[in-house]
């Protein structure tokens, strides 16, 4: 079986009938890993046919709530369900605390799961060896704004990552506030997974282009994209040449 990357979320955070916020799971050489968190995932493992007891590593890009609300349901999940083996996540700054104190809110303590729950506060820049996958995480200007650093200080980070699997390169945006935030970070990148709740279509297009993207995965979509994709599809015509692939839930995209 080919590694394959699978969207379970590909919706802004504003609801819509038909699209879970984000979430997505990446199998590679058979074994399961998840980035984002913003869906109700175990559902939706189940859903598409997978366990989420054998999920390895979680990655996430940042603390927003489309990026983390099924979070605690999961680790709560594999707790019930007497999970054996350690669960590794990745995400910015913080996370260790963050989590700590989600479970505690719900009387769960990250020490007492029943298993192994190893939680990395990622440091940008630095690659991280996850079975087959290297991963490197990048700082966006997401959350680069005043009023997240007055109200919050430097744990309001949000990130995008590098995510190396054997043969391939998957980009994944992460929120951004503009498509040129990856110039440095897409080289030989063979998917690059953009959201489209920030930026308009026009200016990804570009960037892709130019970047010399071979393929290009549109997710995370604002209400005014999740219901007429077909504008996406009319700005990247003319502008990139490349394979376009517009995220629903349920999409599969073979690496
Ligand atoms: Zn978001």
């Amino acid at each position: 079986m080919p590694d394959e990357l699978l969207v379970l979320g590909s919706s802004s955070a504003i609801a819509t009938p038909t699209r879970f916020a984000s979430a997505y799971s990446l199998i590679v050489a058979g074994k399961l890993f998840l980035i984002d968190c913003g869906a109700p995932v175990s559902n939706l493992l189940y859903r598409y046919g997978l366990d989420p007891l054998d999920v390895n590593t979680l990655f996430l890009s940042h603390w927003h709530i489309d990026h983390v609300a099924g979070l605690g349901m999961f680790l709560s999940h594999n707790r019930i369900l007497k999970r054996s083996h350690p669960l590794n996540i990745y995400g910015p700054r913080g996370s260790q605390g963050k989590i700590r104190r989600l479970l505690a809110s719900s009387f769960m303590l990250v020490d007492d799961m029943g298993y192994e729950l190893n939680i990395v506060n990622i440091k940008p820049g630095k690659q991280y060896q996850e079975g087959l996958l290297q991963v490197r995480y990048f700082k966006t200007e997401h959350l680069e704004n005043p009023k997240a650093k007055a109200d919050f200080g430097d744990k309001a980070i949000a990130c995008g990552i590098v995510i190396d699997g054997p043969g391939w390169r998957i980009v994944y945006s992460g929120d951004i506030t503009s498509p040129t935030e990856l110039d440095s970070h897409v080289g030989k990148c063979d998917l690059l997974i953009h959201e489209m709740a920030h930026v308009q279509p026009e200016a990804v297009a570009d960037f892709a282009a130019t970047a010399k993207i071979p393929h290009v995965l549109i997710s995370h979509l604002s209400p005014e994209f999740a219901d007429a994709p077909e504008k996406i599809v009319e700005a990247f015509a003319g502008r990139y040449t490349g394979q376009l692939t517009i995220a629903e839930d349920g999409t599969r995209v073979a690496l």
